[in-house]
């Protein structure tokens, strides 16, 4: 905890822990309650926080310095939304889609692209607020699926504060996921995320296997595998405050309160219920299998009572309307058949009921029917388990909650099989009583996870990722400094850029990543002022086809060949694929004919196998099996596999973009400025190539996020180009004449004027003691040059 401390805490959640309610006296605060409250507050008394959300009231103008002044003192910051915005966001997207979604009823999911878009408005805010008070060291944590698109908007901003997502309901099954019109946006949404957090592994597989199917993303069970980066995976499923129910049942109220109703039911077995009167809590199905129960044991009926607290929830929606007609409807049918003068069977509490008298109900049970048809977590059944202490008890679980993943000794059901949980309830009452050992399990579950174990655990694990050196790579602007002066001052600059995933975005087809105008276009205008290469793994026909007729270098099969700009290609080793094609194109087309979509491209000395195109889920587990044969076939052999975004490589050890790079760099002994882009494992090895002497004259960027090697990073192939526009916007306004007619890099060399130097100067002196040269900033507008 000491080491937690260092760092401030930024927390997000929809609501705030406060509520602002304008009395006579101007705005008050009251203090909620809750899961999440109790859960961090022990958390936060030892950490400098700020808790950021909406303050429960719609607040003017005029009075938003106030109210912020005085949620500062709670450590809270607003974010005041507009009911116009609110309702379709919470109420529209947050509730009537997300909710009912999340917990497989995909069937009552209401998708209107309005609400839609106020949910993307309303975490857009939630982002911009956090971006306005985070610094660096501060740790950022956002709560549940009304802030899914928070992560990914904050990651855009660049902040390098760890992000963590906390899901505090289900992640449903892929299949159900993938109805959701926006799932994708969703997606990407919560993969902005560093850690991601969820009640049980169930929900963690779920989702992988949405990330999987809807944007192609393999996993482990601990992390997703993006392009650049690791999203770590973790199960914490939230835990109580067992203390807090002790200390509740101690006072003398609880106790004579406890004593009253153990009179009152004297002789009975009390079963109770607890739950928001939500259709995802299975409450209708619970009362059909009591009455059921109850049919089918005469000998109960006067002998058993199920108190069920339904708590109103989001009254003012018909369906929750409807829900309360028909649970009503249940409750007078079942005490209708089944009361007699002395004892009513369902004593129904359709009220809040405060937590300290929950848990004297909870004391006095004998069996908890806690039954939810869908639940992200349930802490009822926890609560129960914590107020029970030495007397024991049953706990009759649903199956389809996180608790039921963590409580050994509940009695596990499934609530849509009504005569199942009868007969459960009937053993339990009749065969059973209190088993003290299985209790005991759930007990010591209660007692050690509890919900600041669940904190404490989370920000720990966030906090490590704040060292993590993924988090010193910094948002690429050309604009600032101290890129804008190497950039400036380049007389003679290199770049050097791979091509899919930093130039152009990943596509099912490899061979429709053509090349559009505007990737054409920069790479034509940025060669006039640059020696410009792209470093990529295609083939030379391939290339040639695309870039061929541009002013650029290109460099094919992660350097085999390359072909300096207005020159011809030149094999730069003796490396063929016709040892390949013979021992290892067999293998690929075996994998290729059982596994469709799925096609093998054969290069000029390596091998790809191509997998994006198959089922995701098959193609990934024969991209493993292929992985594991192929490393027995190349034993001792001088090849090398790659694992690319959803392709497999073969090529032979002596070809890399690290060696590449080297080369590149002796061919040009007066560039004095290098920018080199990349997105993936074989642009690492082009970074990493760059000689320690060139790193402080070099810009390396990393497209996608944040990565080891990079010095930078920008979060799409779209944003790379708007920077390398920038780059040259900077270059041209350093050139004092525009450009000569002809194409562009065969011009004459033309500079003039106070920002460009008359004739080049030997720049190697420059280059060898590691400083870029001053007096003469920006490069030369480009004569042709073929080294
Ligand atoms: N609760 C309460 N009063 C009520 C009903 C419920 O204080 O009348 C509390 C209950 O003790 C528990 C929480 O509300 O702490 C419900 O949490 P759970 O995870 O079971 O379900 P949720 O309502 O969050 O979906």
């Amino acid at each position: 905890m000491e080491r937690m401390a260092k760092n401030r805490l930024i927390v997000a959640s929809v609501r705030l822990p406060v509520t602002m309610t304008r009395g006579e006296q101007g705005w008050q605060v009251a203090h909620s309650t809750g899961g999440l409250v109790t859960a961090l507050s022990s958390v936060l008394e030892r950490q400098k926080f700020t808790w950021l959300g909406w303050p429960g009231a719609y607040v003017d103008e005029a009075d938003r310095r106030t109210v912020t002044r005085e949620l500062a003192k709670h450590g809270t910051s607003p974010v005041f939304i507009e009911q116009e915005h609110m309702d379709p966001f919470y109420q529209g997207f947050s509730n009537e889609v997300l909710w009912p979604l999340f917990h497989n009823l995909m069937e009552r999911a209401r998708f209107d692209r309005n609400n839609w878009r106020s949910y993307r408005t309303v975490n857009q805010m939630y982002a911009d607020a956090i971006a306005k008070i985070a610094r660096p060291g501060d740790v950022i944590w956002i709560h549940d699926y009304q802030l899914c698109l928070v992560p990914q908007l904050l990651r855009a901003k660049g902040l390098g504060c760890p992000i963590g997502f906390f899901l505090h309901i289900p992640f449903p099954s892929a299949e159900t996921y993938r109805t959701l019109p926006v799932a994708e946006d969703l997606l990407r949404g919560l993969l902005g995320a560093d850690l991601l957090g969820f009640h049980a592994y169930e929900y963690v597989s779920n989702l992988r296997m949405a990330a999987l199917r809807v944007l192609g993303i393999e996993s482990e069970p601990a992390a997703l595998r993006l392009q650049s980066r690791e999203v770590q995976l973790e199960v914490m499923p939230i835990g109580i405050d067992p203390g807090e129910i002790a200390e509740m049942l101690r006072t003398a109220e609880a106790r004579k309160e406890l004593t009253e109703l153990e009179r009152n039911y004297a002789g009975k077995r009390i079963i109770v219920g607890v739950d928001r009167l939500d259709y995802t809590k299975g409450i209708p199905q619970k009362l059909e299998a009591y009455e059921e129960f109850l049919h089918n044991h005469p000998e109960w009926r006067e002998s058993t009572v199920l108190i069920q607290v339904a708590a109103p929830s989001r009254t003012g929606v018909e369906e929750y309307q409807n829900l309360k007609r028909s649970v009503d409807e249940l409750v007078g049918r079942i005490n209708g058949q089944y009361s007699t003068p002395n004892h009513t069977p369902v004593v129904y509490i359709n009220q809040s009921v405060s937590r300290d008298k929950l848990a004297v109900l909870y004391r006095a049970a004998d069996v908890a029917l806690v039954t939810p048809i869908r639940d992200g977590m349930n802490l009822v059944g926890l609560e129960y388990v914590a107020a029970r202490g030495q007397r024991g008890g049953t706990l009759i679980l649903s199956e389809f909650t996180g608790a039921a993943h963590c409580m050994p000794g509940a009695r596990l059901v499934n609530p849509f099989n009504t005569s199942q949980v009868a007969t459960v309830l009937g053993d339990a009452l009749e065969n059973e009583g209190p088993n003290f050992e299985t209790f005991a399990h759930m007990s010591r579950f209660v007692n050690e996870n509890t919900s600041l174990f669940w904190a404490k655990r989370f920000l720990t694990r966030l906090e490590h990722l704040s060292g993590d050196p993924h988090h010193e790579a910094k948002l690429l602007r050309i604009n600032e400094e101290p890129v804008l002066g190497l950039v400036k001052n380049a007389r003679s600059p290199l770049v050097f850029l791979d091509y899919d995933g930093t130039l152009r975005s990943y596509v099912i087809n490899p061979k429709e990543a053509v090349p559009d105008a505007r990737i054409l276009n920069v790479l034509q205008r940025l060669a006039e002022y640059a020696t410009v290469y792209v470093v990529s793994g295609r083939d030379r026909r391939t290339l040639e086809d695309w870039l061929g007729g541009l002013p650029i270098g290109l460099v094919c099969e992660h350097g085999l060949s390359i072909k300096p700009p207005g020159g011809e290609w030149q094999d730069r080793t003796n490396v063929s694929g016709s040892a390949l094609a013979r021992f290892v194109r067999p293998l690929l087309e075996d994998f290729s004919r059982r596994t469709p979509g799925s096609a093998i491209e054969m290069k000029q000395a390596a091998i790809a196998w191509h997998y994006r195109g198959a089922d995701p889920e098959y193609g990934s587990f024969q991209a493993k099996e292929l992985l594991t044969r192929l490393e027995d076939l190349l034993k001792r052999r001088p090849y090398r596999v790659l694992r690319g975004n959803r392709v497999i490589e073969v090529r032979h050890e002596h070809v890399t973009k690290g060696s590449a790079v080297g080369h590149l760099l002796d061919r040009h002994p007066d560039a004095d400025f290098l920018f080199c882009a990349g997105d993936d494992r074989t642009d690492e090895e082009m970074m990493n190539a760059i000689p320690k002497a060139w790193r402080p004259r070099a810009v390396t960027c990393w497209v996608g996020s944040r990565n080891v090697t990079a010095d930078y990073w920008r979060e799409s192939d779209a944003s790379l180009l708007g920077e390398l526009e920038a780059m040259i916007r900077i270059w041209r306004r350093g050139s004092a004449q525009p450009p000569a007619a002809g194409k562009g890099g065969r011009k004459k060399a033309t500079a003039s004027g106070p920002a460009r130097a008359k004739k080049r100067t030997s720049t190697t002196q420059a280059t060898a003691s590691g400083r870029a040269p001053r007096s003469a900033p920006g490069p030369q507008r480009r004569a042709k040059k073929t080294p």
